[in-house]
């Protein structure tokens, strides 16, 4: 019997890198070159197409070479931004409208008074930006327990990286009520995730729940597609690669029901090429 190899409902693009990509491309047919403050998205083959259409990445506002900069989905702070304005660049801000509305609450809550406390990744991009909106008092961390309550004010916002998983962000908030009282006299949770990162989760588990074999694909540095690997390893064999290519052919002995999962910046060809992988792969071990 052939093994059936099935998509997870929700899976790939998200409208935020889809949003970018097209007000890139858009921006490169007027202006042609363009650089990125950082990759796209973390993703290397949607890095790799962008560039041979002119649009490439540089790390900082110092390599900048031309005239067109674009702010990416992951969005930067007020000082990043000010920045810019001192080059003499035309900016393209393609920050998502997620993670817009993750700053805009870091800002009114720094404004209104509030230590803001950021449950995410120090190093990663969205995060660094969230930090400067929340003003000087921004603390990022991934334990709620490690927070020192001593050096906090009274009163404490919490928001989350738009891409962490819901679980682990209620988890994190009940163990930072736990650690921080009665310190603080006010704690004020924003839901700032991202429901299309979360309706991928939920579909990635529901299709493991009634797969063998699980393959996520999507940048390796890419925090929502490993988020999908991690939601799926407790249930079933998970693999995360960022290309077809990398299948192995063993995974698949034995397997009849074999599951896709994609992250938010992981193209459709790359989706559809681990489709054709996996079917030819699943003949051959049939
Ligand atoms: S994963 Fe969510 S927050 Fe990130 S770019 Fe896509 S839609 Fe926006």
């Amino acid at each position: 019997m052939n093994a059936q190899i099935s998509k997870a409902k929700e899976l790939g693009l998200c409208f935020g890198v889809r949003r970018a990509v097209k007000m890139l491309k858009e921006a490169a047919k007027k202006y042609g070159e363009i650089e990125t403050l950082g990759p796209v998205a973390h993703n290397r083959q949607l890095v790799q197409g962008l560039a041979e259409m002119g649009i490439r990445p540089v790390e900082n506002l110092e390599q900048l070479e031309g005239k067109v900069l674009a702010i990416t989905t992951h969005g930067a702070s007020p000082e990043v931004l000010s920045a810019t304005q001192g080059r003499h660049v035309q900016v393209i801000d393609t920050t998502c409208p997620i993670v817009k509305r993750a700053q805009n609450s870091a800002k009114e809550l720094a404004e209104n008074g509030f230590d803001v406390i950021v449950f995410g990744e120090a190093g990663h991009s969205e995060v660094k930006g969230l930090l400067g909106w929340s003003g000087a008092k921004g603390i990022v961390a991934l334990d709620g327990t490690e927070i020192d309550s001593s050096k906090l004010s009274h009163r404490v916002g919490v928001i989350s990286q738009t891409t962490q998983s819901q679980v682990a962000f209620v988890e994190f908030t009940k163990k930072l009520l736990v650690a921080l009282f009665p310190t603080v006299q006010e704690m004020r949770v924003i839901n700032t995730l991202c429901r299309a990162t979360q309706r991928r989760q939920q579909a990635a588990v529901t299709l493991a729940k009634r797969s063998q074999l699980m393959i996520v694909v999507g940048g390796y540095d890419s925090a929502n597609t490993r988020r999908l690997a991690e939601a799926c390893s407790p249930i079933v064999e998970t693999h995360l690669l960022e290309r077809a290519d990398r299948v192995d052919g063993s995974w698949l002995v034995g397997k009849q029901r074999i599951g896709i999962a994609a992250g938010a910046s992981t193209p459709d060809e790359a989706v559809e090429e681990l489709v054709d992988k996996l079917t030819s792969l699943a003949k051959l071990v049939a």
